[in-house]
């Protein structure tokens, strides 16, 4: 029996990617005829899991931090996902980008199930001490439900290399055994890949030049805008460059930065790590509103920075042809419909940024052999990985007439349905 599935409307004014990942959850499995009880299993996370982390800070107080991780399926693999610190973590969003983990790994074809967590903190604002307190105080916490067959983490907003290397540390000290294929994007020297640093913001490259070889435009003749500038915006303008496309308009935190003539992304990066922690007074471009970054005349829109960032509100105003999302979440699904009448060709975040977890995944194996890849090899594979997956997805589209987002999620759901299928329930 084929339902009809409709969920609760989100609530505008309080955008919630939760909401959005249902939306669109909902709406391909509605085309792709799923039954009731699959589709109530996929909706919910396996498993949920809230922490209080009591941590001793600089000052000798004791503050205690949220912590959460969300297990969304398990069904493909161990579950995989990052650890995001930011202030503004919630459980809904862990939920919400635990899921959009299942649908990734499932849409690039990797062994995976999707998890995420994250703690409620501001990374920027706490000593190197106090952050590898509150990370060793997680991993213990978490002990039970991480383990290099059960859940991987992996790093996301606010963690990096050194958070990893904690983990791995901590964790491989309880267990009493070394555990380096607990966690992924440790540094190189703890069992890290080469190119997973760069890997996200390499597969947003690879799906925006394969995207624009569909649409005919010509990279030496183009024009891109990239809101946010950490690790995946900051590598993906990088690359893109690289490609021979001019670089207009880049963000972070201190505001946005526009260029007619193009932005020097080396001096730009280099500004960054030289002079400040962020962007300001950055002097290669001027200053505008992320407003106007996100609906500046450029051909290609590389979001990647937060969720929620086009919306109803903006997404009317956008110029750009192609949108190749670098963050997880950075449309609102009230913002779908809008960008399909305009024409812009979306290619949605659970395929443009599944180039992280790829080279993950090959952490993860090198790992688990004790051998590990060369560059050239990571890079080669990772690319193979995102170039099918795209095809995969547009030929979907094609096939389902849907937006390529759509088309994502008919893919990774039937793949993790059919599993699920072959598994059984009892
Ligand atoms: N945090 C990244 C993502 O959202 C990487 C996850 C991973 O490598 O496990 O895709």
């Amino acid at each position: 029996m084929t339902v009809k599935y409709k969920e609760p409307a989100p609530i505008v004014d309080h955008l919630n990617p939760l909401d959005s990942m249902m939306e669109r959850f909902s709406e391909a499995a509605e085309i792709l005829g799923l039954d009731e009880s699959t589709y109530n299993s996929l909706k919910s996370p396996e498993k949920t899991v809230a922490v209080s982390l009591p941590v001793t800070m600089d000052n000798g107080k004791i503050e205690v931090f949220e912590g959460y991780r969300v297990v969304h399926s398990s069904k493909l693999g161990p579950s995989k996902g990052g650890i995001r610190y930011a202030p503004s973590v919630n459980l809904d969003e862990v939920k919400a980008l635990a899921a959009w983990m299942t649908w990734k790994c499932a849409v690039v074809g990797i062994p995976y199930g999707g998890a995420k967590g994250g703690i409620k903190c501001n990374p920027r604002e706490m000593s190197v001490g106090e952050l590898e307190r509150l990370t060793r105080s997680y991993t213990v916490a978490m002990s039970d439900i991480f383990g290099p067959e059960k859940d991987i983490p992996a790093p996301d907003m606010g963690t990096n290399p050194q958070i990893m290397a904690w983990i791995m540390d901590e964790y491989s000290k309880l267990k009493g055994v070394a555990s380096p294929a607990v966690v992924t994007g440790k540094p190189l020297v703890l069992g890290g890949s080469l190119g997973r640093v760069e890997a996200t913001g390499r597969g947003v490259m690879v799906s925006a030049r394969t995207a624009m070889g569909k649409l005919k435009i010509n990279p030496a003749k183009s024009t891109v805008a990239v809101q946010g500038f950490g690790n995946v915006g900051s590598i993906s303008a990088k690359l893109m460059a690289l490609q021979g496309c001019k670089i207009v308009a880049i963000s972070d935190i201190s505001g946005a930065y526009y260029n007619v003539k193009g932005i020097d992304i080396d001096e730009a990066i280099a500004y960054l790590k030289n002079y400040s922690d962020t962007l300001e007074g950055y002097k290669g471009a001027e200053k505008i509103t992320n407003e106007e970054l996100l609906t500046l005349n450029a051909d290609v829109l590389i979001p990647a920075a937060l969720e929620d960032q086009i919306t109803e509100k903006n997404a009317s105003k956008i110029q750009a042809k192609l949108i190749v999302e670098g963050a997880n979440g950075p449309t609102a699904s009230n913002a779908d419909k809008i960008l399909n009448e305009k024409g812009i060709i979306v290619v949605p975040d659970i395929l443009a940024n599944a180039g992280g977890v790829s080279v993950s995944y090959f952490e993860w194996v090198q790992n688990r052999l004790g051998y590990f890849w060369t560059e050239e090899r990571v890079n080669r594979r990772a690319d193979r990985i995102m170039k099918q997956a795209f095809e995969t997805v547009y030929a979907a589209s094609l096939k389902y007439d849907v937006s390529m987002r759509i088309a994502a999620y008919i893919v990774a759901i039937d793949k993790v349905a059919s599993t699920r299928q072959l598994r059984g329930t009892y």
